[in-house]
Order: C-alpha cells, then structure tokens, then sequence
C-alpha cells in the first residue's frame, strides 16, 4: 500500500466521462488519491456511482472553461464532449471547453509546477493522406466545417501545451486517442461501437453511413488506460505527441457484420448518407508508443467487443 510519500493526489477533468471513469478506477487501484472535477456535460453520475463513499475520491462539479483553484500533484486533462454528436450539439461551448480548459488547466499546472496530460485525438489528423499516420503528420483538416470545433479546439489545445512547455517549462505529456471503445460508453451519444451493438440487441437496423467502406481501428479501453499510464510515467522532457489506438483496421461495414454475428441479432444493414469532413481511413501507426512506453494493445476487436455487448446487454435490459 502507498504511504503519505508515495501516494498522489491526482486531478483528472472529464474523469465522469468514459475514458476519465476508467481511469479514476486504476488510479485508485494504484492507491492514489483522485480529485474529479466534471461538469456532467456528457459524463455521468452513474459511471462514478461505486467511488460513493471511497476514502480517497473526491466529485467535484466544475466547468474547466473557469478558472479552478485547487491543490495537486498531477493533472490528466480529458474534459471535453467526444462524439460528433455531442460535440455538435454547442460547438461554441466544445471549442471553448478545449481552448479555455486547456487555458485554465496548464495554469493550474504552472502554479503548481505539476506534470500534465493532454487527452489529445487522432482527429488532429482530419481526413488524412498519409496512411497510417505518424506523429510527424500534420494533418488535413477542414478550418470552418462542422468537426472543426472540435479538431481545431483540440489542435489549438496541443500547441498550449507544447507553448506552456516551451515557454514555462512545464512538464506536459500529449496522447492522440484513435478510437476507443467498452464498457461505460454512452449509449445515445451516436458512436459507432455503441450504436452498433445498442442496434443490434434491440434488433434494429444498423446505420452505417455511406458504403461502409471508411476505415477506423478501435482500441479497448483498459488497453488505452494502460498506455495513459505508461506515458505519464515518462521521465520529464519526453512530451509526446504520442499515438494510442489499436492498428487493427477494419471498415464500418465489416465492423457491423462482427457485431451482428456475436449478438447472432436479426438485424439488417440500412445505408444513410455520409455526413460531411467524415474520414475516409485512419489507423495508428504505434512506433514511438511501442519504442518509449513499451505499450501495445493486447485485446483483439473480437474479445472487446464480447464484454462491451455484455455491458449494454445488462444496460438495456
Ligand atoms: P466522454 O464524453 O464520455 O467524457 C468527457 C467528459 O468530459 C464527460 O464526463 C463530460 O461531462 C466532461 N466535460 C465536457 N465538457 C466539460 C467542461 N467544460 N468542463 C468539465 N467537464 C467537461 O468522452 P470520452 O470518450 O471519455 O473522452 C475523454 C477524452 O478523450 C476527451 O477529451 C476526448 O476528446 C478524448 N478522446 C476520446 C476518444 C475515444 O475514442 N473515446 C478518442 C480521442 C480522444
Ligand atoms: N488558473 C487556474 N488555476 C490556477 C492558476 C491559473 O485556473 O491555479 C487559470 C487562470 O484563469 C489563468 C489561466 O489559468 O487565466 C492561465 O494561467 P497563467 O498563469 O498562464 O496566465 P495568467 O494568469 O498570467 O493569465
Ligand atoms: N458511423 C456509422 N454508423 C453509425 C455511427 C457512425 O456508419 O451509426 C460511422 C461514421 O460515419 C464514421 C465511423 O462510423 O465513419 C466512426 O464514427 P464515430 O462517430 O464513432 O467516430 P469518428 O468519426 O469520430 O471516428
């Protein structure tokens, strides 16, 4: 067990989230202390429901776009809406959330001289033309359409960090996230994991947009979490970019038949258009990631996606 010395109090934003949930858990397990700070924009309650209680976890209902006046040791900074159709829902509120909140957090960590985390995207990429992309891509992203508030929001927020970095001296660490999905991902907020399944098992249709010939490579949550793990715990001066996802590459369409077969559903496909600046292909190239953290994810498409559809099974019924 960790003692006053060893143990941290760690700050994680958007920690009611996801991502944010699974990885409060861990840090816990870890034996640290964790401050979640979260406005319940699109996190919930219910993802943070069995820390009621526990010694060393505290909720804090707080929107990262003001200032926040606390004390800590470390700062994972993953507040901020990640569905298209969330993050459209006020975009003006998703660009502020990454600028304003990246403002706020990195001055938080320059008072404090702590280390902090960006929850970055591999949507810095856009609809890329290098395949598969590499850190030292710089993207082909859209300024005025309508992802940008989130691409750019989170593409301003990376060179806060790298200018904070650079010019304070802070001790930051970037992970762009490719896809990731499991357990606790919402089921309305229209992504395609949890679409897909939440279709399936009520035996609707499955909605894929376009042909279904666009690529993506999906990562299973406790395969990410160990990857944010092992970058935060990279000596200082290692600042990223660093990508983490899955390099398993699968189109939407094949993604839909694999979620049919294993909820064996009677679900049919039905083709919807495409909404626009949707990228055509993405996967991670995972070097740097295998090279500095020594990380790569151990969990196949097949096996995640056995214990998502176990969660939303439970979930629905
Ligand atoms: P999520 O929507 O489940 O979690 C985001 C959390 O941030 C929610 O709890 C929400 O209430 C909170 N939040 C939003 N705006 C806020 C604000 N202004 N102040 C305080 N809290 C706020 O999404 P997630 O999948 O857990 O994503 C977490 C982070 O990881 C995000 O920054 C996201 O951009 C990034 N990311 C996720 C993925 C993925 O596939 N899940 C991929 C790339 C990047
Ligand atoms: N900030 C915060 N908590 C702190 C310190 C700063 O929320 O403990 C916010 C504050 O709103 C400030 C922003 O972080 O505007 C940026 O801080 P910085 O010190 O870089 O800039 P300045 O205060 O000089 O504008
Ligand atoms: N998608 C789909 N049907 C759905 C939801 C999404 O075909 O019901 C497609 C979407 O057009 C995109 C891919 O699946 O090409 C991944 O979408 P998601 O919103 O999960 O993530 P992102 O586009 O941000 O990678």
């Amino acid at each position: 067990m960790r003692n006053y010395e060893s143990r941290k109090r760690i700050l994680v934003t958007g920690g009611a989230g996801f991502l944010g949930s699974h990885l409060i858990d861990r840090l816990l397990e870890q034996g640290h202390e964790v401050v979640c700070a979260d406005n319940l924009f699109t996190g919930s309650k219910r993802n943070i429901e069995h820390l009621h209680g526990h010694p060393r976890f505290e909720f804090m209902r707080h929107d990262v776009t003001f200032p926040l006046y606390i004390e800590a040791d470390e700062i994972f900074n993953l507040a901020c809406p990640a569905s298209p159709i969330h993050y459209q829902h006020d975009p003006v509120q998703t660009t502020k959330t990454s600028v304003h909140g990246a403002i706020n957090m990195l001055g938080l960590a320059k008072r404090l001289r702590c280390r902090i985390f960006q929850a970055s995207t591999s949507e810095v990429y856009g609809d890329p033309s290098v395949h598969p992309q590499t850190e030292g891509y710089w993207g082909n992203v859209n300024p005025i359409g309508i992802r940008s508030c989130y691409d750019e929001g989170k593409r301003c927020a990376e060179t806060l960090f790298f200018d904070y970095h650079r010019q304070h001296g802070l001790d930051i660490k970037v992970a762009r996230i490719f896809n990731t999905y499991g357990p606790r991902m919402h089921p309305n907020d229209g992504r395609v994991v949890s679409n897909f399944i939440v279709q399936a098992l009520r035996n609707q249709p499955i909605t894929i947009y376009g042909e279904g010939q666009q690529t993506r490579s999906f990562c299973y949550v406790d395969d990410l979490i160990e990857g944010f793990l092992r970058l935060m715990a990279t000596e200082p001066g290692f600042t990223g970019p660093v990508n983490l996802g899955n390099p398993g590459e699968f189109t939407i369409r094949q993604l839909a038949e694999q979620v049919i077969e294993l909820t064996g559903s009677s679900s049919k496909l039905e083709f919807h258009p495409l909404p626009s600046d949707d990228p055509t292909q993405r996967r991670p190239d995972i070097g740097i990631a295998r090279d500095k953290l020594g990380w790569e994810p151990k969990v196949a498409l097949r096996e995640g996606l056995q214990k998502t559809i176990a969660y939303f099974d439970k979930l629905l019924s």
